[in-house]
């Protein structure tokens, strides 16, 4: 191609280095478009929600069907207490990060399926990864779709700056498909009111925190939090996912409103 029928950027781009940061810094020149800026991620924990059982799980199921036709959810699934009985066996069987991304892929799996039976007499779809290119047409025309929330890229995982547990489970996966298509919202459904300034269930004095910055939560250097620490990562370099909301999916009428926009649960923000 002739290069004078390529913009300044794919001069640059052809020609240049991608290691040479002054090029880097001159690739993000126009906003990003939002693919899906009508639909919301909602996350049902694994661990937190979709292991309790039917007291937890049916009357969520009634509230997302309530909202079909309302709003349009991409529904991702946790992956819980399996993965971590399969991680557990994994790791006494000498297996490395990428395997274990493999088993905690397939528990989310488990879960996704389950949820998609529960909602397949609503038209439903399950998708995986292969499949999003049709994530616009079913939210059309269904209003929801189900997928598993572990990030698809299994033996390619990072290994953990300590131990051997895959950094990017499901909390990720569901965060990165927000970010990437430019969602109105990513919803985190968990068994508690949001983030506390401990863990609620080990420490009965924990504060609840309604919202908070990233930077505030660095300083407050908690020991534990509510989100993988690899969601609150990639929030910093965002383009589209800067906020992220954590809502007790256990009280009635939580998803609604935060669906609505209502200020309900934790809201974690990157500005
Ligand atoms: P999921 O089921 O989506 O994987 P997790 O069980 O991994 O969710 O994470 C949610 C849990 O994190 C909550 O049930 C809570 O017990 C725990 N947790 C740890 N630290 C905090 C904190 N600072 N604030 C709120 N919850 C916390
Ligand atoms: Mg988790």
């Amino acid at each position: 191609m002739q290069a004078e029928l390529l913009t300044a950027l794919g001069q640059s781009l052809v020609t240049g280095n991608l290691t040479d940061a002054e090029l880097l810094a001159r690739t993000a020149p126009h906003p990003l478009v939002q693919i899906l800026p009508d639909a919301n991620v909602v996350k049902v924990g694994g661990q937190s929600f979709i292991d309790r059982g039917r007291a937890a799980v049916f009357p969520l199921i009634d509230e997302i069907v309530a909202n079909l036709g309302r709003h349009k959810m991409i529904i991702g699934t946790g992956a819980g207490t399996r993965a971590r009985h399969a991680y557990s066996v994994g790791i006494d069987l000498g297996m490395p990060t990428g395997v274990l991304s493999v088993l905690g892929t397939f528990v989310s799996m488990q879960n996704a399926r389950m949820l998609h039976y529960l909602l397949a007499k609503h038209g439903i779809p399950f998708i995986e990864p292969v499949q999003f290119p049709q994530l616009p047409l079913y939210l059309e025309e269904r209003g929801a779709c189900i997928f598993f929330g572990m990030p698809p890229y299994t033996f390619w995982q990072q290994n953990p700056a300590v131990g051997r547990i895959p950094p990017h489970r499901t909390d990720t996966g569901c965060y990165l498909v927000s970010e990437v298509f430019g969602t109105k919202s990513m919803i985190f459904v968990k068994d508690e009111d949001g983030l506390y300034t401990a863990d609620p269930k080990k420490d009965k004095g924990a504060k609840f925190i309604p919202r908070i910055t990233l930077g505030e939560l660095k300083e407050l250097d908690l020991d534990d939090v509510v989100v993988e620490r690899a969601v609150l990562e990639l929030m910093e370099h965002a383009e589209n996912r800067r906020s992220i909301r954590i809502i007790n999916g256990l009280v009635p009428g939580n998803l609604t409103r935060a669906l609505e926009g209502e200020d309900v649960g934790t809201l974690i923000t990157a500005d």
